[in-house]
């Protein structure tokens, strides 16, 4: 441990972009930009540079490939825009020029390449661009460290509070693995995507601290998550009195994770099932140590990403998925368009309100069929444990084919001798508004509803998910989506069937217990969120949550919809 100096205690503030504490050394990254300057090179040296670049390139797709594995489903979109950016065929049109006609060495068609684009989004002064301007900066020095063979990433000790200007994912990710406790950031906002990646990771954050990397030198910090503020040469009350916070905090997720051997009921004593939403293998040692026995949302898409489409590779991933729980499992259909995957699909206008999920699917119908082939087959294997979920259903036609081919790939088994489950469950996501609201009539073809909030939210409110000028207006708790919900809700009764709730609504505390009040209590949701949710749902009865989801369908704005919530949690 470094020793504490005798200086005064100082105060470096920031934005909060993700809390937590963290009490650690600090180690200051050095952010200075490379330069890289013209080199002739012969003509007879134009095929190795070429060749340079495709390896480096290639080398970072693969390890863009592997942070898949280790980020959850929002993250890994930031590196899937990366890995299209790597891949764009105008970038390679541009360094090959560069080398083949003007004859300089690789590295200097790289830097050239990327920093012209850099200079038409900067020239742009659109804000919306900062974040892909930094993309294409820290994708540039990556892959100029890649043909230079230098490495200039840096190693940090475990316990360490990163100070820098900016930090690209994959060096938040690496410094992740190497026992990184904190990260303040000069530049960055809260939605970076550095700082995405910090909440997904747990790691507390503050971003927009200004100047930073200058004012710290060495020695102990405490980083306030909560507060956004970074303390240099803590005094020893403020280390005591973080050091106490720390253990309380602590203490209650081991208060909580001990709630989860408890039994799911509510105080009247009605059951509830809490499952997880999982995307990646990684995610699953998680539900082993929290004991969830149920998976309410797989989604596949990632297979699409790390182009694993073969018939054996979905086979293997979804069997070792359903071998790691004793439940059921959800899968969801590859579900792509809008901010996901684009296939290599032409532009749209409006990618969102385009050829997405079953959209995509029911054209494409080798690569449904062949995703479906290996679903049935698992589901063959586990009779009554796999469930399919349909994404993006907007119409009842949509319903009716999809299970007219699920018919066709079952008989096409049979006849092969594979051994089928007849009564494999299937189901849509009611994540458009029209699904919603015709949610009686498609039910009628359905063995059971899941409600997409993300989905739901955006197409209600016509908030695009991902836009962070807008973000504001992205209210999940809205009282237009409680009305949707409980439309759907009354149709799920009425037809009898079953119905779960996929989206974030699910893993926050407030939608669980509006949800519940509303008679739904299959909720899927972040594993990591599944002790504060059980938590709150065994302490109230049946009548109190009711009492909630009344006064949440009065309410008028998201702002009333929290005062009630607090009003009833303090009551
Ligand atoms: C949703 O839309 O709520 C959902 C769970 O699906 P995704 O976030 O994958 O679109
Ligand atoms: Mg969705």
């Amino acid at each position: 441990m470094t020793e504490i100096k005798n200086e005064k205690e100082r105060l470096i503030k920031g934005i909060s972009a993700n809390s937590g504490i963290a009490i650690g050394e600090i180690f200051c990254v050095d952010n200075k930009k490379r330069k890289v300057l013209p080199k002739q090179i012969g003509k007879s040296e134009v095929d190795v540079h070429l060749n340079l670049f495709s390896s480096a390139r290639k080398e970072l797709l693969n390890e863009l490939s592997e942070l898949l594995d280790q980020l959850d489903s929002n993250s890994s979109a930031i590196i899937e825009t990366q890995k299209q950016i790597i891949l764009d065929s105008e970038i390679e049109r541009r360094v090959s020029e560069v080398v083949k006609e003007q004859l300089l060495s690789c590295e200097f068609a790289i830097y050239k390449t990327f920093c012209d684009f850099i200079e038409r989004l900067k020239e742009s002064g659109s804000e919306l661009f900062q974040q892909r301007i930094v993309d294409l900066e820290n994708l540039r020095d990556r892959l100029l460290e890649l043909v230079s063979g230098e490495n200039a990433s840096e190693n940090i000790k475990e316990g360490s509070i990163v100070i820098a200007g900016e930090i690209s994912p994959v060096e938040l990710v690496n410094f992740h693995e190497q026992g990184l406790v904190g990260l303040v950031m000069e530049k960055s906002g809260v939605t970076s995507h550095a700082s995405l990646i910090a909440q997904s990771l747990g790691i507390p954050c503050i971003v927009n601290s200004k100047n930073a990397t200058e004012k710290v030198n060495s020695g102990i910090a405490i980083l306030d998550g909560r507060e956004g503020r970074l303390i240099l040469n803590p005094s020893e009350k403020s280390l005591a009195e973080y050091k106490k916070l720390l253990r309380k905090i602590e203490e209650k997720e081991a208060r909580l994770i001990k709630s989860l051997s408890a039994q799911s009921t509510t105080r009247s004593g009605t059951k509830f099932n809490l499952s997880s939403n999982v995307e990646f293998e990684s995610e699953l040692e998680i539900l082993r140590e929290y004991k969830i026995n149920n998976i309410g949302l797989l989604r596949t898409e990632g297979l699409l990403f790390k182009g694993k489409t073969s018939n054996d590779e979905q086979f293997n991933f979804y069997k070792s998925v359903i071998e790691s729980v004793s439940g059921e499992v959800i899968f969801r259909l590859f579900d792509v368009g809008g901010d996901k995957l684009s296939l290599g699909m032409e532009k749209e206008a409006n990618p969102f309100l385009g050829w997405r999920g079953i959209r995509m699917l029911l054209d494409e119908t080798e690569l449904l069929k062949n995703q479906l082939r290996a679903l049935l087959k698992v589901a063959g294997l586990n009779p009554g444990r796999v469930k399919i979920l349909v994404p993006m259903i907007s119409m009842e036609e949509e319903v009716i084919k999809i299970n007219e081919i699920i018919n066709e790939v079952q008989s096409e088994l049979i006849s092969v001798g594979v051994s089928i489950d007849k009564k494999v469950q299937i189901g849509a996501m009611i994540e458009v508004p029209s699904a919603a609201i015709n949610a009686e009539n498609l039910a009628n073809h359905l063995d059971f509803m899941s409600i997409g909030t993300n989905d739901l939210t955006q197409y209600t409110l016509a908030v695009d998910r991902g836009n962070e000028k807008i973000c504001s207006l992205y209210q999940q708790q809205h009282p237009s989506i409680w009305k949707l919900i409980q439309f759907t809700s009354e149709a799920a009764k009425k037809t009898n069937t079953p119905l779960t709730v996929c989206g974030e609504l699910a893993g926050d505390v407030l939608g669980a217990c509006g949800l519940m009040g509303l008679g739904i209590n299959n909720l899927s949701m972040l594993s990591t969120s599944i002790p504060k949710v059980k938590e709150e749902l065994i302490s109230h009865s049946d009548e109190e949550f009711h009492q909630l989801a009344v006064k949440f369908l009065s309410a008028k704005t998201t702002i009333q919809i929290k005062e009630i919530f607090e009003d009833w949690r303090n009551y």
